[in-house]
């Protein structure tokens, strides 16, 4: 180990959040030390969201070129090979990976490649490839979360994997059960029934992404069934046999299915192990994530915590946008994070996506909360591309129209969600949807239409009262 390092900032972990905030400071004219014990990018880069989505636009292009006919196209047969699914996956990753490590560097930021561990709240020992102590005036610690092991039937990353070791596979298993139906769950399942995996899901819950609320689980559900796709809800799993040709899962109160494979898709455990807390003083709430307040500040001066490791909405975007409070907050700023227009996105097929509070979430809150819905057969564009499953709802206060919400299932649906996100963010009422000018056709024109709805004018809709 060599003489001790001083910077103004050491950020721990390099995932959406760490990098993001390592770079806010150095804009800031701070030296800053990033430290990361794997791969840069985090688990959204290598684990998680772009993988995910690579694969998926992959499976995405299938379908579509299975539609071909009814586009007038004839296609003949068509073959996938999965291996090289898999191959263009892990490209896009390490490529993507490169390019963050030279923006990093642009930006003059120090990286150390090892496990970072505190020794008091100010110094740090770095493990790994790289061996060094580092005094740091300020730490933001984003280390993250990782897969969850279950006892009663931990992953042997064979025949039973979890999100990170699915992405592994060479070749696709004949079935597939997914136990957990949350939205990486739903993801993986979406991706592997278009490339004709016979896929169950098992979940505990009643219904699957039941955070989601009623009308975007039932209408996934139905989307998913629609290909075959089986759900056995208020199910669990007790156990899983490794029989000869691949598994039997047993369920809790009796009965149980075969499978090839089966994918753990429940729950993440947060990053705090190995870092040392105690030697910094930092405290946990209950589910073991680090405290923060709004601030990102925790409990010991100068520690600032962001990302899924202070278990707040465990999102890419989420996590970036902590790290640039946070790095701006540990220099002099006073920023605040609010959580009331985080978008949030199910890259399922058909997509899903909703941003703010549903409409019960409304009315709980005490909003006289209306909703207006628009239905996708009924939008020029979605009709011209054959792409009307689907709808756009805005929820809005009655008396004061503004904006509290939205959900939008189908095309682009995680495209679109962003001008409903604005509008939240920005305290904007119906009247500044209606009276934005919308491009003709453009599945955007949705967002119009549910408004207009709200609004109990509806244009391209009837009226509630019809008049012949
Ligand atoms: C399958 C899957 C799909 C997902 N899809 C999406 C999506 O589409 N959109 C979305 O917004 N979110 C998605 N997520 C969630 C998203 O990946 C996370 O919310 C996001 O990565 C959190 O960022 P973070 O910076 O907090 O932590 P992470 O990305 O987990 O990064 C933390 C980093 O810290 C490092 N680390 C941990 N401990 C130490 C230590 N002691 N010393 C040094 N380094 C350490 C880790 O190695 C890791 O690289 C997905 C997640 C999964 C699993």
């Amino acid at each position: 180990m060599t003489d001790i390092q001083r910077f103004d900032l050491a950020v721990i972990g390099a995932g959406p959040g760490g990098y993001v905030a390592a770079i806010k400071a150095a804009q800031m004219g701070k030296s800053v030390a990033l430290i990361e014990k794997e791969y840069l990018g985090g688990t959204c880069l290598n684990v998680g969201c772009i993988p995910t989505k690579t694969l998926l636009a992959g499976s995405q292009v299938l379908h579509t070129i299975k539609q071909a006919e009814k586009y007038g196209i004839e296609t003949g047969p068509v073959k996938f090979h999965y291996r090289k699914m898999k191959e263009r996956k892990d490209n896009v990753v390490s490529g993507i990976r490169k390019s963050l490590e030279g923006l990093i560097k642009s930006n003059g930021i120090t990286i150390f490649h090892g496990l970072a561990e505190f020794v008091t709240p100010q110094e740090i020992k770095i493990s790994g490839d790289t061996k060094q102590l580092i005094f740091a005036e300020k730490t933001i610690i984003a280390t993250g979360s990782d897969t969850l092991d279950i006892p009663a039937f931990p992953c042997d990353h064979k025949k039973i994997v979890n999100s990170s070791s699915i992405l592994e596979l060479e070749e696709l298993p004949k079935s597939l059960v997914i136990i957990g139906g949350g939205y990486i769950g739903c993801e993986f399942a979406s991706l592997f029934v278009e490339l004709g995996v016979k896929v169950t899901i098992v979940e505990a819950l009643p219904s699957i992404i039941a955070m989601q609320g009623k009308k975007l689980s039932d209408f996934l559900s139905r989307a998913f069934k629609k290909k075959g796709m089986e759900i056995l809800t208020e199910t669990m799993v007790e156990n899983i046999e490794q029989t000869g040709s691949g598994l039997k899962i047993h369920f809790k109160g009796g009965g149980s299915i075969e499978s090839e494979m089966a994918l753990v898709a429940i729950g993440r455990q947060l990053n705090t192990k190995g870092l040392a807390i105690e030697k910094a003083g930092l405290s946990l709430t209950d589910r073991g994530a680090i405290d923060v307040n709004e601030k990102m500040e925790t409990n010991v001066p100068g520690i600032y915590a962001i990302g899924d490791v202070t278990g707040k909405a465990m999102l890419a975007h989420v996590a970036s946008h902590q790290g640039l409070i946070a790095a701006a907050n540990a220099f002099g700023g006073s920023l605040k994070m609010h959580y009331n227009a985080v978008p949030a996105v199910i890259f399922t097929l058909p997509e899903i996506a909703m941003v703010g509070m549903n409409l019960e979430e409304a009315l709980k809150q005490g909003y006289e909360a209306i909703s207006g819905q628009f239905p996708f057969q009924a939008l020029g564009k979605s009709i011209a591309t054959m792409q009307t499953d689907g709808f756009a709802e805005i929820i809005c206060d009655k008396k004061t129209k503004q904006i509290l919400g939205a959900a939008v299932v189908g095309h682009d649906a995680a495209t679109l969600i962003a001008e409903i996100a604005l509008a939240i963010t920005n305290e904007l009422t119906l009247d500044s949807l209606t009276e934005t000018i919308h491009a003709h056709p453009t599945v955007a024109e949705g967002w119009l239409e549910a408004a207009l709805i709200a609004n109990e004018t509806p244009i391209h809709f009837p009226p509630k009262i019809r008049k012949s």
